[in-house]
């Protein structure tokens, strides 16, 4: 007998068919596989048990009365195996009697079938039965997504009948949600933390009465003591009258996702190395505080707050104890500001301070409700003396302090940019008053800031256009009277003041990084020059002394920089001297030695300038590979005065030979301080005596002509004849 192919083969639906009747088995089989069916048979429960696991079937035909375990039992353990619990199960039953159908229902069959079967319409029946099947199957499979779903999500389901006080949650978990009685709407309140649980039920309520959607969300406190944040959505579902009739919710416990977001604020509004408040929440406070005071008509102070030399700790000691020095400032600030807090407070003050890190090494302080300025200053002291103290770090002191500049609100301006503005400006000065105090913004300052900016503006220009002229000062060997150096100092001819000196540029430009590029001019310049006098045959035996200062000279750059420009200019290195000063050389101190030590291989002299000042440690003499000293003009006006201004130059003559060290004397301006020098071995003299600092073209002339009598007063010949 050919099969009737319905359905294509790979598509077939298995059914088992169990039966201790061979011929009913035989019979069944014939009518399912000509509907299209593959049809498997079992002859007892127990095998049809086996084969279940085996070949899953997707119906099963299940014949009652059989003699080991009968249809009933069959059905029950079916049911009881994994993926037993939805196949359609059919039983057959030769009895249509009320007890064997509830029975079998019971026992868990989907539908029944009574013998002689009408194999007629099995073959739709059986259709029917594996569509409601499938169709229970998906549904099952999607409820178990949902459940899944809500379990990843932590999310529960509720609703209240409005009219029988039915509740009902879907939470698989309900103490999850701190619900123990899963059959009350009450149990939904009864671990809501005490403070909030009275609140939400009204505003549950609330909802309820208008009609309402609510969202809420509050702590609860699990029976093992842990808190978790829960929001609970609802709305209320309406009945055919309008009235509310339910309120559907759903309770999420959202405890993670508030701790990513309180982590996502704190980085977004918190500095992660202090912990303060960063830019961002400082702002936000301002703006909360701001409109307060000026309602009340109080002030409000900002105290900008920067570390003296911070840098300098971060270059030399590392990053790590830079980072561990502002922790500890932050700490103190904290302290400061929770100590004038309580004082305030005693007071019977509102308080309301923030202390935040703008970046870098620099603080602000805002604070509002003071009774008077003079508790500004006091805390501004009290700042500036904490942060004084200095810090023990692995066997290491460190030495701090800080300057504070304070602008307030309303008096200085309502913009809290431009009150920050003249905070710094304040500090500004304060730093200029010799660092570690506190300023109060002033106008005139900003009369001062303006004419920074200016200048810093003119000063690009001038770079630009050229504006810069070296002038040359000479230097000269006093026993076989020649001319053995010159130094080149910088000028500045601004189109609008005319010939300014470099007093009144130079350190506005090391303040604002700007001397960088006018070193490089002048590393330029300078060699050029003493490259043209040498191939003019004008420069034998001379060295050109060039001048390099600023904060945080980079060494390493400057040497290839020189090396460069030596080659481009085509000058021998002997003909070069660079000139720096101890502060110079101490700020990158290990980089400055290996710089310093390349150049003196090469030939180029190195001279420790205004030696006399500063630092002036006798130690950096050994320090740095140096070839030359160059005693400070104020040492050399000194001379002519009381005290014992000969001695101790005696002394550093003396010990600068020991180091094999040439020493020059600058500022030498009388025939008497040329005599004492001399007396001392003094190298080398340069001064307003022999020359002042001149234009080129006249020291070229003066080159060419062989002398530097270059003024009527000067007494250079005369010195140099006699
Ligand atoms: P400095 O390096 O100590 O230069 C010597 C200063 O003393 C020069 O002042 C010079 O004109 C002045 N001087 C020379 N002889 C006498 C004298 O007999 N009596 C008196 N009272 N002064 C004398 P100048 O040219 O005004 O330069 C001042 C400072 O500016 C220089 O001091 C130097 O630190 C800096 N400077 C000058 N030119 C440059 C430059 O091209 N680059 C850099 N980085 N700094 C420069
Ligand atoms: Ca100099
Ligand atoms: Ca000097």
């Amino acid at each position: 007998m050919t099969r009737q192919t319905i359905i294509p083969d790979e598509h077939r639906p298995l059914i088992m068919v169990v039966d201790d009747d061979f011929s009913a088995r035989l019979q069944l089989r014939f009518t399912l596989e000509n509907a299209g069916y593959e049809v498997v048979e079992a002859a007892s429960g127990e095998e049809a048990l086996s084969l279940f696991v085996q070949q899953p079937p997707a119906l099963l035909f299940l014949d009652i009365i059989m003699p080991d375990i009968d249809g009933f039992e069959t059905c029950r353990r079916l049911r009881q195996t994994v993926g037993g619990e939805h196949t359609p199960i059919v039983m057959v039953t030769g009895l249509e009697d009320a007890n064997t159908i509830t029975s079998a229902f019971d026992a868990g069959a989907t539908d029944f079938i009574s013998k002689p079967i009408n194999m007629l319409v099995l073959g739709y029946r059986v259709r029917y039965w594996l569509r409601s099947g499938s169709i229970l199957n998906d549904l099952k499979i999607s409820q178990q997504r949902v459940f899944k779903a809500q379990e990843i999500a932590r999310l529960g389901h509720w609703e209240l009948h409005l009219d029988s006080g039915k509740f009902h949650i879907s939470a698989q978990t309900p103490e999850q949600f701190g619900i123990d009685d899963v059959d009350s709407y009450d149990s939904l309140f009864h671990q809501i933390s005490p403070s909030e649980r009275h609140q939400v039920r009204q505003l549950i309520t609330e909802a309820q009465r208008d009609g309402k959607s609510f969202s809420l969300n509050y702590r609860i406190v699990l029976p093992d003591g842990q808190e978790r944040i829960i929001c609970n959505q609802g709305e209320v579902a309406l009945d055919r009258k309008g009235q509310p009739a339910m309120i559907v919710g759903v309770v999420q416990d959202i405890t993670e996702l508030k701790q990513a977001e309180d982590q996502i604020r704190y980085l977004a509004f918190y500095d992660n190395l202090t912990g303060l408040a960063n830019r961002t929440l400082f702002r936000e406070h301002w703006a909360t505080i701001q409109p307060q005071a000026a309602r009340s008509g109080k002030k409000v102070a900002v105290l900008f707050i920067d570390l003296d030399h911070f840098k300098r700790i971060n270059d030399t000691l590392g990053h790590p104890v830079g980072d561990k020095v502002l922790i500890t400032v932050a700490e103190r600030l904290k302290t400061v500001l929770r100590q004038s807090d309580i004082v305030s407070r005693a007071r019977a003050e509102q308080t309301s301070s923030m202390i935040s890190r703008l970046g870098g090494d620099e603080f602000t302080v805002l604070s509002a409700n003071f009774s008077s300025l003079d508790h500004i200053a006091n805390l501004a002291e009290r700042i500036t003396q904490n942060i004084e103290q200095p810090i023990f770090w692995n066997d290491q002191t460190i030495a701090l302090s800080a300057s504070v500049g304070i602008s307030v609100y309303p008096d200085d301006s309502d913009d809290l940019d431009i009150l920050l503005k003249n905070a710094d400006t304040a500090m500004y000065e304060a730093k200029e008053q010799g660092r570690n105090n506190y300023k109060f913004f002033q106008r005139q300052m900003n009369d001062a800031a303006k004419a920074r900016f200016r200048l810093a503006n003119s000063l690009r220009r001038a770079l630009q256009n050229n504006e810069f002229e070296l002038y040359y000062q000479p230097q000269f060997c006093h026993k076989n009277k020649r001319l053995t150096g010159v130094e080149a100092l910088i000028r500045w001819h601004d189109p609008e003041q005319g010939l300014v000196p470099p007093v009144q540029f130079l350190p506005f430009a090391e303040e604002s990084g700007l001397i960088h590029s006018i070193n490089d001019w002048v590393i330029v310049q300078a060699c050029q020059q003493a490259s043209a006098w040498v191939k003019a045959g004008l420069f034998d035996g001379c060295r050109m002394a060039i001048n390099i200062s600023g904060q945080n000279v980079n060494f390493k750059k400057l040497s290839k920089r020189i090396m460069d420009v030596l080659a481009q200019t085509e000058l021998a290195p002997q003909y070069l001297e660079i000139e720096l000063t101890e502060r110079v050389m101490m700020e990158n101190t290990q980089e400055a030695i290996d710089a310093l030590k390349q150049f003196k291989e090469m030939g180029v002299a190195i001279a420790i300038d205004d030696f006399g000042t500063g630092y002036s440690a006798l130690s950096h003499l050994q320090l740095f590979p140096l070839t030359t000293l160059k005693i400070d003009k104020s040492f050399v006006q000194n001379i002519s005065g009381q005290g014992n201004a000969v001695s101790l130059l005696n002394s550093i003559v003396g010990i600068a030979k020991s180091f094999n060290l040439k020493v020059i004397a600058e500022g030498v301006e009388t025939p008497e301080q040329l005599q004492v020098l001399d007396t001392i071995k003094c190298d080398e003299f340069q001064g307003y005596l022999f020359s002042r600092p001149i234009p080129k073209e006249q020291f070229e002339q003066s080159l060419r002509s062989g002398n530097f009598c270059l003024k009527p007063d000067c007494q250079t010949k005369k010195l140099m004849d006699s």
